[in-house]
């Protein structure tokens, strides 16, 4: 069975990420793909950053699909989640499963910084997808093979093209508060529920 694994803050999730999550699924034929929502220190919630619930909910209402599974396993952990953890936990609750994670080429290109990296390109493949102009699958590729020789001979790294929709929940946080249209950022029941729930506006 493969498990694709897409976390992210989700502050709010958007049709970039809607995006690769659906290329993702096309190109490696998933079984599922189990969306994490980060973790965020409760003091740490202001109007800029919506509660776990929330961002969960419109996880809800944006990967609705049946092979979507949204995961409240980071968000109701007490403290900061590890990636390392995360797919730890995740290993054992399903042993057999093949674990595919998925990432935009900025947070590939943070790998190295991450806690335990060598032991996550264990626990799963790395998938990483272009998000703006900004980099190449050359520039990718050297860089895993600059900091993970090993793991990238042994294949644990994938890259994938989808046509990217250069979009971030920060524009569309900027947008909410500046009273402009997030219509086609968002999916519509998520930009229905920021507004009755009255998100980013301060
Ligand atoms: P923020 O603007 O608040 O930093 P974000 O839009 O980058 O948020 P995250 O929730 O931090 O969203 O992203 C989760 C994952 O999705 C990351 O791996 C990120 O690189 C990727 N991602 C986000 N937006 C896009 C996009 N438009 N195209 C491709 N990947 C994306």
């Amino acid at each position: 069975m493969k498990i694709g694994v897409f976390g992210g803050t989700f502050n709010p999730p958007h049709i970039g990420h809607l995006n690769i999550a659906e290329g993702f699924q096309r190109e490696f034929n998933l079984s599922k793909l189990m969306v994490i929502p980060t973790f965020v220190p409760p003091h740490k919630i202001s109007p800029d950053l919506a509660s776990a619930e929330d961002r969960i909910k419109m996880c809800e209402l944006t990967f609705s699909s049946e092979y979507y599974e949204i995961s409240d396993v980071e968000s109701q952990r007490q403290g900061r989640s590890y990636t390392v953890d995360t797919l730890t936990e995740l290993s054992k609750t399903y042993e057999d499963a093949e674990f595919y994670f998925l990432v935009g080429d900025d947070m590939l290109l943070s790998l190295h910084t991450w806690k335990d990296p060598e032991r996550i390109l264990e626990l799963c493949k790395i998938v990483s997808t272009i998000r703006s102009d900004s980099y190449t699958v050359e520039d990718l590729e050297e860089y895993a093979k600059e900091y993970f020789p090993e793991a990238y001979e042994k294949g644990r790294f994938k890259f994938i093209y989808v046509p990217p929709i250069e979009l971030s929940s920060t524009e569309i946080r900027e947008r909410v508060k500046a009273g402009e249209s997030i219509d086609d950022m968002v999916t519509e029941p998520v930009k229905d529920f920021i507004f009755a729930r009255g998100l980013y506006c301060d």
